[in-house]
């Protein structure tokens, strides 16, 4: 499959190429699109064959359920069986934005997108470009990360043109993204509500609007959220999490026959932004270890953590 690059002005997305790639996605194809949080593969969520396509691409466990994207608050009355209270609350504060709700599921979605689960995860992204595609497609958008499972997530267009070439029908090429983590997933058919995934809004955020918990990672063949029992953003090289210059100084001298990537970041911002492009760019110039200077498990830094944990295995 030849696959199509169209290069979009993130802030004015040319209406006519928004045009071209919604086309793509009414007829049961696969754009892979920018969002604030990495680019994602898309689908129209609402037709089950195309919505399988992703799986197939991405080489994704069929039992890890995708995320339904939304450009609109209306589109999700079809989607659930009920809006709870505590739903329309958050989707007053933080959309559109970086939250993935997950609610009962309606008989429309099909089961491919929420691997036989009742419930499905819904978010309304902010950027322009995705807001403009799902609304030109007229359905709302199934979306994981558009990496080869297992990989990074992507941050810039040659992220997913390196992973998903040939594999899918178009990207688009929006520049890069302004948060570099995936969104925060919360769960409202657990009382109280809990957070599968950190991300960028945090549960100090949350918690000024309703009751929150954090999932804890007991039971990690049986999880609440699929996609944690899963290997998830680790690039080739070996990662090496320490907390200061001097352990950073002594883990480099240890392994000082290995070729080392030492990253460092000045605020979390930058680091959440360029970690996994780090990684990815490592790799690609042929690092066995990477040495990676962690910040503190909470607030933002929380995310950062949970996927710099993953990425190492740890
Ligand atoms: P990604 O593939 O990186 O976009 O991640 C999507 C995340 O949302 C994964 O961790 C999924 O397991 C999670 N997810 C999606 N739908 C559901 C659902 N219905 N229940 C629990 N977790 C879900
Ligand atoms: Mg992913």
């Amino acid at each position: 499959m030849k696959t199509k690059v169209i290069k979009l002005n993130p802030k004015k997305p040319e209406v006519s190429k928004i045009k071209e790639a919604a086309e793509i996605i009414k007829s049961g194809g696969l754009v892979a699109f920018p969002t604030e949080t990495v680019y994602g593969l898309g689908a129209n969520a609402l037709d089950d064959d195309a919505v399988k396509k992703i799986f197939l691409a991405k080489g994704r466990p069929q039992d890890n359920p995708l995320i339904v994207h939304v450009s609109n608050i209306n589109q999700i009355d079809s989607l659930v069986s009920l809006i709870p209270e505590n739903a329309k609350k958050l989707m007053k504060k933080f959309w559109p934005g970086p939250l993935t709700i997950i609610m009962e599921k309606s008989s429309k979605v099909p089961s491919a997108v929420t691997c036989g689960l009742d419930s499905v995860a819904i978010r309304m992204p902010k950027y322009k470009i995705a807001l403009d595609l799902i609304s030109q497609s007229k359905c709302p958008i199934a979306a994981p990360s558009a990496n080869l499972s297992g990989k990074p997530s992507p941050t810039i267009a040659e992220h997913v043109i390196d992973d998903m070439s040939g594999r899918i029908d178009c990207i688009i090429d929006g520049g890069d993204v302004h948060i570099g983590l995936e969104s925060t997933v919360i769960d409202l058919t657990h009382t109280p509500a809990l957070i599968l995934r950190p991300g960028k809004i945090t549960k100090k955020q949350i918690e000024k609007i309703i009751p929150v918990e954090e999932h804890k990672h007991e039971n990690i063949d049986k999880p609440k959220s699929p996609g944690m029992k899963y290997k998830h953003y680790s690039p080739k090289a070996k990662i090496i999490i320490v907390e200061s210059e001097k352990e950073l100084k002594d883990v480099s001298k240890k392994n000082s026959s290995k070729k080392i990537k030492q990253l460092r970041y000045l605020t979390k911002t930058s680091m959440a932004k360029k970690m996994f492009r780090d990684f990815r760019e490592a790799d690609k110039q042929g690092f066995d270890l990477i040495i990676v200077k962690s910040v503190a498990d909470k607030e933002f830094g929380r995310a950062i953590m949970d996927r710099l944990k993953k990425a190492s295995g740890s």
